[in-house]
């Protein structure tokens, strides 16, 4: 891949890049063809990762104040703006992702790194009024080692949210990128050694999940984790943080709704609708995967997502289409296996893959899917692949019930005129984040981001995220 400036086969270690006596291949998406290697990090390399990280604590990295701290993010962020470019080119070919989508993912890179190098210096603790003769505050203090295993789907922006926020409260971090696409992940590390990060406060070992991933998870020298991933990969690391005793940060994704009610204003609703589910060819956490439509409005709403559905057109990253091709093949055939289970829906209508789409790419037409029950296996489970599926219900009591029937609970939203029935579903909807007449969850560093129930716990983005990597200690003097 001509964009790489560096050689990606290799891991970051206490500020030495070094190869490993494994590599795995990466494939472009687009194309099906192997585009470049990188290293496949194991047990080894983990180890050597925490013992480099808990040093770069004890040495240089922990001796800057936060202040410093906030300047070296600051420069990352403004390196990475200037690489926008190329980090977009990279990411499109090893995501599939289309290079606008890509340039956005640089862009918010770079702001959560802006964001957090900002804040480093602005979380302050409290003076607690206690018993006369006692002075009583708090001091917010690193964890200490924190591991960041990454998905794949949008690489660059959960590093910033993660290892940004990580790094500005003063620990040092281990990621593990996912094998799928780890290159914008090294493309990170390596800025941050030129942004003048000391040497292991960012390391980085690429590798299968269930060798370097779990070699991370389980390792007893690291003092939180932050995941996003799948249920039942999440489930494992919980337990490994069990197991040590060690705070956990949960991302796994949703089934989330978008309510639009008989007075919502439909032509500011549609491209939200569409795009939140057609997004990264939905394969987004966020993903508005159910859109749940009051019955008088909603012949109209499918006839209108149908439209913007026929015009969607599929095709290579790099091309630029309004959806790329899914990950891997092994995704393609689960989204394949979904729709396979769509007996009783009817097909509202399809997008299409371009002519001249490359026969090894993974390509799959966006499918809209209409009059599910919302018991439907498809209106149920995530299936991370550009498929909606359009639900009536008929009063707000209804509308609620299946918004919240399932067992995730990332993001929500409500479309609807009335401020008052904006205010109740707010507070009804079992969510992490609620939106009223718009959805973004991808879009808005500073809002804090995060699920209930098997969507995960704990909270990324925002200020929130400081407190979630940071630890709480509380000074009591008695001076009499
Ligand atoms: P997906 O199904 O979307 O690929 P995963 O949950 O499998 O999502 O992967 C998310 C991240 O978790 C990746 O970096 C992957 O390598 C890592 N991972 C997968 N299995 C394990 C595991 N057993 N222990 C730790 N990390 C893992």
């Amino acid at each position: 891949m001509k964009e790489l400036w560096f050689d990606p086969a290799r891991v970051l270690i206490g500020g030495d890049w070094a190869a490993t006596e494994a590599v795995l291949p990466v494939e472009d998406p687009s194309t099906g063809a192997g585009v470049a290697e990188i290293a496949r990090g194991g047990a080894a390399e983990i180890d050597a990762a925490v013992e480099a990280a808990r040093k770069a604590l004890a040495g240089a990295w922990g001796a800057l104040d936060a202040t410093e701290r906030g300047r070296l993010l600051a420069r990352l962020g403004r390196l990475v703006e200037e690489r926008a470019e190329a980090l977009a080119r990279i990411e499109a070919q090893d995501v599939g992702k289309p290079l606008k989508q890509a340039r956005a993912g640089a862009l918010a890179l770079a702001r959560y790194l802006e964001f957090y190098g900002g804040a480093a210096d602005k979380l302050m603790g409290e003076t607690i009024p206690y018993r006369v003769g006692y002075t009583v505050y708090t001091l917010r203090e690193p964890h200490g080692v924190t591991a960041h295993i990454i998905p794949w789907n949008y690489p660059m922006q959960i590093i910033g949210r993660s290892v940004g926020a990580a790094l500005a409260m003063g620990n040092a971090c281990v990621i593990k990128p996912a094998e799928e696409a780890s290159l914008t992940a090294l493309a990170f590390a390596r800025l941050a050694q030129e942004a003048g990060f000391p040497a292991g406060a960012v390391n980085i070992v690429p590798g299968l999940g269930e060798e370097a991933g779990a070699a991370l998870a389980g390792h007893p020298g690291v003092q939180h984790i932050s995941f996003t991933g799948s249920v039942p990969v999440g489930s494992l690391i919980q337990a490994a943080a069990a197991t040590n005793v060690v705070p956990v940060t949960l991302e796994l994704g949703g089934k989330s709704p978008q309510l639009v009610f008989e007075d919502a204003d439909l032509d500011a609703a549609l491209p939200f609708l569409v795009n939140a589910g057609l997004q990264n060819a939905g394969q987004t956490c966020s993903a508005a995967s159910r859109i749940l439509v009051a019955r008088a409005r909603y012949d109209e709403v499918v006839a209108r997502m149908a439209e913007r559905y026929r015009a969607a057109q599929v095709g290579p990253a790099l091309g630029d289409h309004d959806l790329g091709p899914l990950i891997s093949g092994k995704q393609k055939s689960v989204v394949q296996g979904f729709l396979d289970r769509a007996e009783g829906l009817e097909v509202a209508a399809e997008g299409q893959v371009v002519g001249d789409a490359p026969a090894g790419g993974h390509f799959l037409a966006p499918r809209l899917l209409a009059g599910a029950g919302p018991d439907h296996v498809l209106a149920r489970e995530e299936i991370f692949g550009p498929v909606q599926v359009v639900i009536p219900f008929d009063d707000e009591d209804e509308a609620v019930a299946i918004a919240n029937g399932t067992d995730f609970g990332l993001v929500a939203s409500v479309w609807s005129a009335s401020g008052a029935r904006q205010m109740r579903l707010a507070k009804r909807l079992r969510a992490g984040q609620v939106f009223l007449n718009t959805y973004g969850a991808g879009g808005g560093v500073e809002l804090p981001f995060g699920g209930v129930g098997k969507s995960g716990h704990g909270r990324e983005k925002g200020f929130e995220a400081l407190y979630g990597f940071s630890v709480l200690k509380t000074v009591a003097a008695h001076h009499g």
